[in-house]
């Protein structure tokens, strides 16, 4: 049965997924949801026998029901390929009585890639299947992944450029350098002086902004999003949650049918959103715990159905985690308001105009499946050292600051189930964050001697990404006020002088 996309904010006609991918954001300046959640259709038990490619299939086939068969494993083998370092994909390692998800095997050693790998392949799929002759520019603001992992994805990648903006002081020096190294004819990366927020809403202003959207068509382009609030971005990270259950399964942990728990680190509620559609695809999830830094909105949100980002925003060591505005709980408050785009447009505009908005009691019930906490930066160091020194197993601070907040969930709930924890970066991108919980001993040393040094300590290998950027020379060095991001678009396409 197909599966249209509609907006969660209008009265707009619903779309084919092929469209919805395309477009990225809705015109109303709503975000594509399938109108119905379809069902995973799959007995439990062959989840076990399944590898990564063959649940993907699954798993998409059931969303992206305009793409042929073929088309998509096509998009799927072009995607999930040498450019990880294991075949697993996405393996599951047992530390500290959980399962640590590892999203981080792909080309920029983070969870973004995970989606990003595959998105080219089916926009460019989307593109001939809807006959669009326009080259597709992708703008994407990013907090740091993103970015570096759009740029790996649509380098080169014919019919597509991308424009990546970061906040010049608000990556880690690793990420700085992972993106303005980024080679490719079609690219171009620009710092800006403000933080991810305000790159995000200008991205968002350019979307909406019809005048632009004009002269682009004129030109021969048009705007589309590979940030998380794109629906071939969403899809694609349901895949991993429904794996790590085979996964399970296949090593004996659980029975089918036997309820686990994810726990994710969470910025633009992009990946949790993904574990939520995969239980209500028919996944036995029990708890989805959403793990916040100490930018703590949706800690608040779910304890008090208060929605409020009037306040300091908080640079931590889980810079991915940097955000005051959770683009993606979009589709869950729609979700939660009875699929009611009034409400839910009622409530974006509040939170555009007065910077918060509350929902009803009714819609606040419908949370229960969720559990919010965070960590503060002293618990997420700590949370790094027990882990390492209780089971010799390093991670990140994101996956730290999951980490911790499953600790919390524990103390105060008792519940044994399994558990998977999303670790949604490799401890190399975040080197000096990771050395400096562990021991004092590597301060005052370079970020290269830092990877040198975990790689003695962990026995893990350093990853290629890392490598790579030891002497990559500097191809990007813009910055710019996010006033001037329009002006600067321009600029690049060749449109205005
Ligand atoms: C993007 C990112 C997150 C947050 O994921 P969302 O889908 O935005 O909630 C967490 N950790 C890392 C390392 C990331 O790159």
């Amino acid at each position: 049965m197909q599966v249209l996309y509609k907006s969660t904010r209008g009265k707009g006609e619903s779309v084919t997924a092929s469209m919805a991918i395309l477009k990225g954001l809705s015109q109303d300046g709503g975000l594509f949801v399938p109108e119905r959640i379809p069902e995973l259709g799959v007995p439990l038990e062959e989840l076990a026998k399944m590898d990564y490619r063959e649940t993907a299939y699954q798993v998409m086939s059931r969303f992206l029901t305009d793409f042929t068969e073929e088309e998509l494993r096509t998009c799927i083998s072009g995607a999930y390929d040498e450019k990880f370092d294991t075949e697993k994909i996405a393996p599951l390692t047992e530390a500290s009585g959980a399962y640590f998800l590892e999203l981080f095997h792909g080309a920029t050693i983070a969870f973004k890639d995970m989606a990003l790998s595959i998105l080219p392949h089916l926009m460019t799929a989307a593109a001939r299947k809807n006959q669009v002759k326009n080259e597709i520019v992708i703008l994407t603001a990013t907090s740091g992944d993103t970015g570096k992992a759009a740029l790996a994805g649509f380098a080169d990648v014919p019919g597509t450029r991308i424009i990546v903006f970061y906040p010049k002081h608000g990556v880690s020096p690793i990420q700085e350098k992972q993106m303005v190294t980024q080679k490719g004819k079609n690219t171009f990366v620009v710092g800006i002086n403000g933080n991810f927020d305000d790159a995000q809403s200008a991205v968002k202003r350019m979307f909406n902004d019809k005048a632009l959207e004009e002269e682009l068509d004129r030109a021969g382009f048009q705007f589309s999003s590979a940030n998380s609030i794109n629906i071939g971005r969403l899809v694609p990270q349901i895949v991993y949650y429904v794996y790590a259950y085979g996964t399970l399964l296949r090593e004996g942990k659980i029975q089918a049918g036997e309820e686990i728990n994810v726990v994710v680190p969470t910025g633009n509620f992009g990946n949790i959103l993904a574990a939520f559609y995969g239980k209500q695809m028919g996944l036995p999830i029990h708890r989805l715990i959403c793990a916040s830094n100490e930018n703590k909105v949706l800690f608040d949100f779910f304890r008090t159905g208060t929605y409020d980002r009037k306040r300091e925003f908080i640079l931590t060591s889980s810079p991915s985690m940097d955000i005051l505005i959770s683009s993606n709980l979009e589709r869950l408050i729609y979700r939660i308001a009875g699929e009611n785009a009034e409400k839910c447009a009622q409530l974006m505009n509040s939170l555009s105009q007065g910077g918060e908005y509350t929902i009803e009691e009714e819609m606040k019930e419908q949370l229960k499946d969720f559990y919010g906490n965070f960590c503060s930066e002293g618990e997420t160091r700590e949370a790094i050292s027990a882990v390492y020194y209780g089971s010799n197993y390093v991670i990140d601070p994101h996956t730290a600051v999951a980490a911790g907040v499953y600790q919390k969930y524990l103390r105060e709930t008792g519940d044994q189930r399994p558990t998977v924890i999303a670790s949604t970066a490799s401890p190399y991108k975040f080197t000096r964050s990771v050395m400096s919980a562990l021991s004092d001993r590597y301060e005052g040393l370079d970020d290269f001697a830092l990877a040198d040094a975990l790689c003695a300590l962990s026995g893990v290998k350093i990853p290629r990404a890392v490598e790579e950027i030891r002497t990559a020379p500097v191809l990007h060095d813009t910055v710019v006020d996010p006033e001037d991001m329009p002006k600067t678009v321009k600029r690049f396409l060749g449109i205005e002088a």
